[in-house]
């Protein structure tokens, strides 16, 4: 039995993460302020003698180290996410994912012996990709647009948190391992920060009309939350994960017309499918990227990850999900 600490833990994919160590007989503390995960994501664990939950901030530096100390290991999982409250929450944004990512890796340097961090990031680090670009490998350059257009913002700052982790690993050998999660969906992923699968389910059954942003040409790779966390334990226990990057996704993509027309059907909905210039969707100047599709041989090569569920399976139990 093990330890384990995870920042975020009441977040959508931090509960999932939570469910399946405890099922595995590991004991798992959570820290979380709520901002944007919720306490119905870990109600149900309550009763779970080897469950703690802390409801405060990662910035919290003395209940971290504490955490910290008493644990085995850290999943970083706290962030701000999702395009929508990143524009909306451009300043608590930056200061999240800067000075807490900081304090995260400062602490787990400190302790003695020093603690394992699994530090999830984001395929937002790759930016806008170059046309005709197919996937992105792990090495692949960033392209971002000016810093006038806060999209980009989230980016950057997930980017320092891998140079930061990355600079500790080199300079303090303390053991991390970097993870780029790809449009992660399941049940528990909520609309209210702007992703797309949850606001168009809801759209759908409530029937109203499910809102495109943009031509909906765009397209994008969902990966199902039980394949993402399936892929974090595995590359956590992976000694030869310490000091690398990883892509977590499924490279099979959607256009964003078709998730609209296939949720409506799955759905049996009267909604209307429109479509909403991005300027209307979301800020002045957004630049949204075209394509983005992970290449995830480096991780099936390392660990034999291969995500298992398509995205018509995935749609179905996140609309039983929210039927219920
Ligand atoms: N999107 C959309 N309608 C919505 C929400 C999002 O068409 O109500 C689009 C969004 O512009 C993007 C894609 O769906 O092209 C995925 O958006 P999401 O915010 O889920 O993730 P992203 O890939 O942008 O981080």
């Amino acid at each position: 039995m093990r330890r384990v600490l995870i920042t975020g833990g009441a977040g959508f994919i931090g509960s999932h993460l939570a469910d399946v160590l405890l099922k595995k007989g590991h004991k798992v503390v959570i820290i979380d302020n709520l901002s944007t995960g919720s306490m119905d994501n870990i109600s149900h664990l309550k009763d779970n003698k080897r469950f703690a939950n802390h409801i405060d901030t990662i910035m919290n530096k003395r209940l971290m180290k504490r955490l910290t100390d008493d644990s085995d290991m850290v999943y970083h999982m706290a962030a701000a996410v999702g395009v929508k409250y990143i524009i909306d929450n451009p300043l608590e944004s930056i200061q999240t994912n800067v000075r807490g990512t900081e304090i995260v890796l400062e602490l787990a340097n400190k302790s003695n012996p020093k603690k394992k961090v699994v530090l999830a990031s984001t395929s937002e680090i790759y930016g806008k990709n170059k046309d005709g670009h197919a996937s992105f490998r792990e090495d692949d350059d960033r392209i971002l647009g000016t810093t006038s257009i806060s999209r980009w913002s989230y980016s950057c700052t997930k980017a320092l948190d891998e140079f930061l982790a990355l600079a500790y690993y080199r300079e303090k050998k303390l053991p991390i391992v970097v993870v780029r999660l790809f449009n992660t969906c399941g049940p528990r992923q909520t609309g209210r920060y702007g992703m797309v699968i949850p606001r168009f389910v809801k759209q759908a059954l409530l029937n109203q009309p499910i809102t495109v942003f943009g031509d909906g040409r765009q397209t994008r790779s969902f990966t199902y939350v039980d394949d993402v966390v399936k892929a974090l334990i595995a590359l956590a226990k992976y000694l030869g994960a310490v000091g690398e990057i990883y892509n977590i996704g499924n490279p099979k993509s959607i256009s964003i017309n078709e998730l609209a027309e296939k949720i409506k059907a799955m759905t049996d909905s009267t909604s209307k499918i429109v479509h909403i210039p991005y300027e209307k969707a979301y800020e002045k100047g957004f630049e949204d990227m075209r394509n983005r599709q992970p290449d995830i041989s480096k991780i099936k090569e390392h660990v034999g990850f291969k995500p298992k569920v398509d995205i018509d399976e995935m749609l179905d139990s996140i609309i039983k999900d929210f039927e219920k």
